[in-house]
C-alpha cells in the first residue's frame, strides 16, 4: 500500500472514530470533503469497505436504510430511532453463545449477527411530545373560545 493510501486510509478512520455516531457513508465523505475537498466520493467508500473488512471498524447494514459505521469493531447491539433515522448502542451483555443456540443449521456456516432494536430517541420522543402539548393547548383555546370568552388566552 503506498503512502497516500494509507493516509487517506487513517482520514477515514480516524473521521468515523471522530464522529463516534454510526454514520453513513455520505455523512463520513461530507466531513472529510469539508478539510479535504480533494478526495473524492469513491475513495472514502472504498476506504470504509476495507476498514470494514479489516475489522477496524463495523459496518452495520440497515434494512430499508444507508448502512453505517461504527468505530466499535466488537459485536454489540443499536437500536435504531424509527422517526430521525439514527443508530445508537444499546447499554447491554451479549447474549452469550447466540449463533451456538441454532438448532439446525441447515447447512449454514454463521459468521456474524447485528441485532437492531426500533424504537424512538429521547430527543423525537421530546419532540413528539411537544407537539402533543401544543395541538392539546390549542384546542384548549378552541374550547375556551366556544364558551364565548373574548381575548386571546393563549400563552406566549
Ligand atoms: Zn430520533
Ligand atoms: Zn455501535
Amino acid at each position: 500500500m503506498n503512502k497516500r493510501n494509507t493516509i487517506q486510509r487513517q482520514m477515514v478512520l480516524n473521521t468515523v472514530t471522530e464522529l463516534g455516531n454510526h454514520a453513513t457513508a455520505e455523512e463520513i465523505y461530507q466531513r472529510i470533503a469539508e478539510k479535504n475537498p480533494q478526495i473524492s466520493k469513491g475513495t472514502v467508500y472504498r476506504n470504509l469497505g476495507v476498514l470494514a473488512q479489516e475489522r477496524q471498524i463495523r459496518k452495520i447494514e440497515i434494512p430499508g436504510a444507508a448502512d453505517c459505521y461504527d468505530h466499535i469493531p466488537q459485536t454489540h447491539y443499536h437500536v435504531r430511532c424509527v422517526k430521525c433515522g439514527r443508530v445508537f448502542d444499546v447499554d447491554m451483555e451479549l447474549i452469550p453463545n447466540l449463533t451456538e443456540r441454532i438448532g439446525d443449521a441447515h447447512g449454514f456456516d454463521f459468521l456474524d449477527y447485528d441485532i437492531i432494536f426500533k424504537g424512538i430517541c429521547p430527543e423525537c420522543k421530546k419532540a413528539g411530545e411537544k407537539n402533543t402539548k401544543s395541538r392539546e393547548s390549542r384546542n384548549e383555546a378552541g374550547e375556551k373560545n366556544k364558551e364565548g370568552q373574548q381575548g386571546n388566552h393563549e400563552n406566549p
